[in-house]
């Protein structure tokens, strides 16, 4: 991957070689923004809230973030709705990760480098008025779904959140009772005891409506399967993959 670029001549007549990702990371957009607040939601996720800027984006799209003079960009989906005055996202803590631990230690006032918002993970707004869409996630994979729900608050919608315990159906609060469903791995106290895949396995599924899955690709791979083996039609599934 490293000898990805090309040769660029120098006023002295030589050449220099351009790496091709640093060019990209050269030619996009980039601001810096400052975070407002940061939100400790468990011992291991939490949100950062960035102020707004202005910047335009369609719910379920996805940013850049990176730290100043570090040179690494991670992706996050949007958390916060598409009218709200912040820009938040939900991130994850993963152990001995390059940039999340180091994402965690932040406080507000400092300043994150953000490029996008780019992603084409979206939902069409006359689909909204006519659909029903089910959000099969795990983890942090709820995001783009809560930006969707924030986003268009008359949306028909079924959420299925996989987590290991209870505690880490993030903002649960904020769906209607009966439109959220936790399954947990780990945990008897919530609403089903498994996978979100062994969830769709063992229910009924809506042949007419909308799938959207987020989260890891092992979930979204499995999750596709049952639905295409339950009779959804390819083309009623939609996906995001986080890693
Ligand atoms: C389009 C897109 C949107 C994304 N949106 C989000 C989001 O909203 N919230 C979020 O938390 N992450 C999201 N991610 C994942 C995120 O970009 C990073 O990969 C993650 O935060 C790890 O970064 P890191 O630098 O700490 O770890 P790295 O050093 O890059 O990776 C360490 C290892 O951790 C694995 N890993 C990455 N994420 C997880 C995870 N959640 N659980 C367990 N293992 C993981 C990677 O596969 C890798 O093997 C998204 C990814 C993509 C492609």
């Amino acid at each position: 991957m490293n000898n990805l670029g090309f040769a660029c001549p120098t006023q002295a007549g030589n050449f220099i070689k351009i790496n091709f990702y640093l060019f990209i990371n050269l030619m996009s957009e980039k601001r810096l923004l400052e975070i407002q607040k940061i939100r400790h939601l468990t011992p291991t996720v939490f949100t950062i809230c960035l102020e707004r800027d202005d910047i335009k984006f369609k719910a379920g799209q996805h940013i850049g973030l990176g730290l100043n003079e570090y040179p690494y960009m991670r992706e996050y989906s949007i958390y916060s709705g598409e009218n709200d005055d912040y820009l938040e996202v939900l991130i994850k803590e993963v152990k001995d990760g390059t940039l999340t631990p180091k994402f965690k230690a932040c406080s507000a006032g400092e300043k994150l480098i953000m490029d996008g918002p780019t992603g084409s993970f979206v939902v069409k707004p006359d689909s909204v008025k006519r659909d029903k869409f089910y959000f099969i996630a795990t983890g942090t994979g709820i995001s783009p779904f809560h930006c969707f729900i924030r986003s268009y608050p008359e949306m028909n919608y079924q959420l299925i959140h996989g987590v290991k315990f209870v505690e880490e159906s993030i903002d649960r609060d904020e769906y209607a009772p009966d439109r959220y469903i936790n399954c947990t791995t780990e945990d008897p106290k919530g609403d089903f005891r498994g996978r979100v895949g062994q969830y769709l396995a063992a229910n009924p599924v809506d042949p007419d409506g909308l799938y959207y899955l987020c989260g890891s690709g092992k979930m979204i791979y499995e999750v596709n399967s049952i639905l295409q083996n339950k009779g959804i039609a390819p083309h009623r599934i939609f996906w995001e993959i986080y890693f």
